[in-house]
């Protein structure tokens, strides 16, 4: 292949005319494509990862660290923000059993989402738990180790104030997660079951859902935790009295790595749009942000097979 170099944005001694990278590895690419070459990616500095989507793990601190697992490679996401990525669609893949079946909910096909003891009704809704009286729902050993264990019940604002029961062990990744910018423990329950009492009583005073558009564009409401722990109090049922936290002064504030809050917002369904481009400006709650105001649902699109190119 001859390239004739009045056509290229060089100069006949090799000089670039213009000095914007983009547009020389633009040009590249156009060329690229039209000899049907592959340019290798590491000249462009960019990188490609494939793996099944799982949420983010998090690390707490000031901000809060996010790190994407994608095949064998675990991504600092912080590290990407201002810069583009590009995400591609693969394909789905069961998170259980692998095979490359339609995901039907929380990362797990129709089959494995029925079967299993970790999508069962009582992880989603605690006061359906029955390993406390040795009952066993779809494998008792696996309920017990989960259900009988330290649960939290908080108060969290997110975008309203609300009422949530997570595993002790799992504070403060359940916040994180929420995308919550303040959460007060209010009960500590020697087991899921008790957890889950207290928050049935209490959702008849307080949300117990997140409105995610609004976590997103970072409205949160000015409430007092503290004040609506004491106003709660006396909901509290009686059997999880004794497990009431009236004196905790703990309140824990997070940090998102966010750059610019979007105002309108797009959710990216890359199912439907199996290619997208953007910068990366804030990671909140599971989400990617977008400077075009795209947000991207990480865990929302757990079992999705994704190609990322950073
Ligand atoms: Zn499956």
């Amino acid at each position: 292949m001859t390239v004739n170099l009045e056509d290229t944005p060089f100069k006949g001694n090799g000089i670039p005319l213009i000095d914007n990278k983009k547009e020389i590895f633009n040009y590249f690419d156009s060329l690229a494509a039209k000899h049907l070459i592959v340019l290798p990616s590491l000249i462009k500095n960019e990188r490609m990862y494939k793996g099944v989507l799982t949420k983010m793990r998090t690390e707490f601190g000031s901000p809060i660290n996010y790190y994407l697992n994608l095949g064998d490679e675990s991504i600092h996401m912080n590290d990407l923000l201002g810069r583009p990525l590009q995400m591609n669609y693969a394909g789905q893949q069961c998170l259980n059993c692998g095979k490359d079946r339609k995901i039907y909910r929380m990362g797990h096909c129709y089959n494995c989402f029925y079967e299993l003891p970790q999508t069962a009704d009582w992880v989603i809704r605690p006061e359906l738990s029955k390993a406390h009286l040795d009952i066993e729902d779809r494998d008792l050993a696996y309920e017990k180790e989960v259900q009988l264990q330290p649960h939290i019940v908080y108060l969290a604002l997110s975008s309203n104030i609300k009422v949530g029961v997570t595993r002790k062990t799992q504070v403060p990744t359940r916040w994180i997660d929420q995308g919550a910018t303040s959460a007060l423990e209010i009960v500590e329950a020697p087991n899921r079951y008790l957890a889950g009492v207290a928050e049935v009583a209490l959702k008849e005073f307080v949300a117990d859902k997140t409105n995610w558009r609004q976590m997103l564009k970072n409205e949160v409401a000015e409430e007092d935790l503290f004040e609506f722990r004491d106003k709660l109090s006396q909901h509290i049922p009686e059997e999880v009295q004794p497990y009431f936290l009236s004196e905790n002064t703990d309140k824990w504030l997070l940090d998102f790595p966010v750059h610019k809050y979007p105002v309108k917002i797009k959710s990216l369904n890359l199912a439907k749009t199996p290619e997208f481009r953007d910068t990366l400006v804030g990671i909140k709650g599971q989400y990617l942000i977008f400077e075009n105001e795209t947000v991207f649902n990480v865990r929302g699109n757990e079992g999705l097979v994704l190609e990322l190119t950073t």
